[in-house]
C-alpha cells in the first residue's frame, strides 16, 4: 500500500511533524510513503500565502525527510514530493527549484487561477469561462511532463448535471489518458463530503479508461491510520469498474 499526497504543519493547515505521519503509515502497513506538502512559490509581488510553505522553509522540509528515509529505510519507503499548481509565470522557477533539491515527484493541485495573488479558487461555484480555464491549466500542467498524477481533478466546482461539465472534464480526461497519468480519488474529500470526489467525473472517467490512484490528502497522522476510509473508497472505486493504480512517474 502506497500513499503520495501527505501534507505535514509547514503549510499552516495541517498538523503533525513529517515523523509522526511516517510512524502512522508504518503503523497501518504502508510500504511507501510520499510527502506532498503544498510547495511554496517564488512572487514577484509582496503576496504571502497562508496555506502553504515558506520559500525558506524548503530546505528544513527537505533535510527533514531526507533523514526521516535514512532513519526509517527498513521499515518504510520514503519519497519526496510537492503539491504544486500550474503557475504560467513561475513555472521556470518551479522547474529550477525541482532541479536544485532532490525532490523526487510533484503532484498537480490545481487549486489557483494562474497565481494565487490574483486568480480565483477553482473549488467555489464556476462560470462556465472558469471552468474551461480550469480544465485548460490542468492540461497545460500535464503536457508539461513535470508532474506525476492530478490530485482531486474534480476540484472545480460546478453543477455536475450539466453537459458542459462532462464537456470540459473530458478534455481533462483525455489528456490525462493520453499521457498515462493517474487520477486522484481524494480521501480527505470522501470522508468530509467535500463535493469532490464525484460520481459523475469518476463514470466518466470509466469511460475514457482513466486509471484512478487513492490519495490520503493526510493533513493529520491519524488519516494514515484511518483504513476504514480507505477500504470504503477502494470499494466504491472498484464498484464503479474503475482501474486502481499505485505507480506513479517519479523525476528522479
Ligand atoms: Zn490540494
Ligand atoms: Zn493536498
Amino acid at each position: 500500500m502506497k500513499n503520495y499526497h501527505t501534507h505535514t504543519k509547514r503549510c499552516y493547515h495541517a498538523i503533525d511533524n513529517e515523523e509522526e505521519y511516517v510512524k502512522a503509515a508504518i503503523q497501518s502497513g504502508y510500504t511507501e510513503l510520499g510527502f506532498s506538502d503544498h510547495t511554496p512559490w517564488h512572487y514577484d509581488s509582496s503576496f504571502h500565502s497562508t496555506m502553504r510553505m515558506e520559500e525558506d522553509k524548503l530546505d528544513g522540509y527537505v533535510n527533514t525527510l531526507l533523514k526521516l528515509r535514512e532513519k526509517y529505510k527498513n521499515q518504510i519507503s520514503i519519497k519526496i514530493g510537492l503539491e504544486c499548481e500550474y503557475f504560467p509565470k513561475y513555472m521556470d522557477w518551479l522547474k529550477q527549484m525541482l532541479h536544485d533539491y532532490p525532490i523526487d515527484y510533484i503532484i498537480l493541485g490545481n487549486h489557483y487561477d494562474d497565481t494565487d495573488e490574483t486568480g480565483i479558487y477553482f473549488g467555489r461555484p464556476l462560470t462556465k469561462q472558469q471552468l474551461t480555464k480550469y480544465v485548460d491549466n490542468c492540461i497545460k500542467a500535464i503536457e508539461t511532463g513535470l508532474y506525476s498524477y492530478v490530485a482531486h481533478p474534480d476540484l472545480a466546482y460546478y453543477d455536475t448535471d450539466d453537459e458542459f461539465y462532462l464537456q470540459q472534464m473530458r478534455r481533462l480526461c483525455e489528456t490525462a489518458k493520453k499521457h498515462h497519468m493517474p487520477l486522484e480519488f481524494n480521501l480527505l474529500g470522501y470522508k468530509t463530503h467535500r463535493q469532490y470526489p464525484n460520481e459523475t467525473f469518476f463514470r466518466l472517467a470509466k469511460t475514457v479508461g482513466n486509471k484512478i490512484i487513492i490519495g490520503t490528502d493526510a493533513h493529520e497522522s491519524d488519516a494514515l491510520l484511518d483504513m476504514k476510509t480507505y477500504h470504503l473508497a477502494k470499494q466504491y472505486i472498484e464498484r464503479l469498474g474503475l482501474e486502481l493504480t499505485e505507480e506513479i512517474h517519479f523525476l528522479r
